[in-house]
């Protein structure tokens, strides 16, 4: 399933995700990601699946929806933009549907003039945007070893220059990595050159890749919104889930949770939805597990890749 949700955004509203990559597959392994170590870590731009079949899902999920939607967000399981699809995806999404179109990327292939040009047509691009610091940067991104920080650095001042659509700056702030004040300070001069209309200072909400990630005490948050400007989105998401595509209870936690992963009052709440009570034996099956993170409990597929110590720190 290509297309999922809507799904509660805290940036995007009622988003319904679009993912144009197999999952895990990104140009980073972030400390923080959400969907735990990355599997498949390549810059190889690929078809990965057929456009048609990315759009019928589309279509299927904005059918049962259409009334709830504030963006199709490509988003992916990993990096979007390594879809060499994204272009005729974008294309298709502004022409077919009535809905904003966005695109939440690491930013590491706009060097790459194919990308920056696929990209046009998008009404939002969210990149991230952590550091100026190269050694910080390596040791939050553990980036593929074919990206060089300048590069992206350049990559994403170009696409500044000459998108016509609205630049969303993401600073994830993880405790002691990059939360240093003059780092920040060098940063916002770089957030200057680029001019986001948005800048979202965020926190690991969601359990991290690796278990020794932390979210800063609030004076440095605040620290970094004086420093660096914009708004925190700090807090967790709120809403329903669109539920209406799935056919039981575990298809709609498989898909919902491998992308988007759930809060386990979220996870009941769906059960509760389809009257089904399934969760308690695929935890029995080992095909999710219950992760415990900043006083809440969180349902993850099992396959996802998480560290537990803290040897791979820095
Ligand atoms: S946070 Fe985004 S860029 Fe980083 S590893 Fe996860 S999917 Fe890739």
């Amino acid at each position: 399933m290509h297309a999922y949700g809507p799904v509660p955004s805290r940036r995007f509203g009622r988003s319904v995700g679009i993912s144009p990559i197999p999952e895990k597959t990104c140009s980073y392994s972030c400390i923080y990601c959400q969907l735990g170590r990355t599997s498949r870590m390549t810059i190889a731009r690929q078809h990965f699946f057929p456009v048609d079949d990315i759009l019928a899902d589309i279509e299927r999920v904005v059918e049962a929806n259409k009334h709830t939607i504030d963006y199709l967000t490509l988003v992916g399981d990993g990096e979007p933009t390594l879809s060499a699809d994204l272009g005729d995806i974008i294309h298709a999404c502004k022409t077919r549907f009535p809905y904003k179109v966005g695109v939440i990327t690491n930013g590491s292939l706009l060097w790459m003039e194919n990308v920056r040009n696929e990209l046009s047509e998008a009404d939002v691009v969210n990149i991230s945007m952590v550091t100026s610091d190269p050694d910080v940067f390596k040791g939050m991104h553990r980036p593929h070893k074919g990206l060089s920080f300048d590069k992206i650095r350049e990559g994403i001042q170009l696409f500044a220059a000459t998108f016509p659509g609205r630049i969303w700056a993401e600073v994830m702030l993880v405790d002691n990595v990059n939360t240093d004040s003059g780092d920040l300070r060098e940063l916002r001069k770089f957030l200057d050159k680029i001019q986001p209309s948005r800048t979202y200072i965020m926190t690991p909400t969601r359990p991290p890749a690796e278990s020794w990630v932390r979210i800063p005490q609030p004076e440095k948050i605040l620290m970094a919104l004086s420093v660096c400007g914009g708004e925190t989105v700090t807090q967790l998401e709120h809403g329903s889930f669109g539920l209406d595509e799935f056919k039981t209870a575990e298809e709609a936690l498989s898909e919902i949770s491998r992308r988007h992963p759930l809060r386990l009052n979220q996870a009941r709440t769906i059960e509760a939805y389809f009257a089904q009570r399934s969760l308690d034996r695929l935890i029995a099956e080992g095909k999710f597990r219950i992760v415990d993170y900043q006083h809440h409990k969180y349902v993850l597929p099992s396959e996802f890749m998480f560290g537990t110590s803290s040897a791979g720190r820095g």
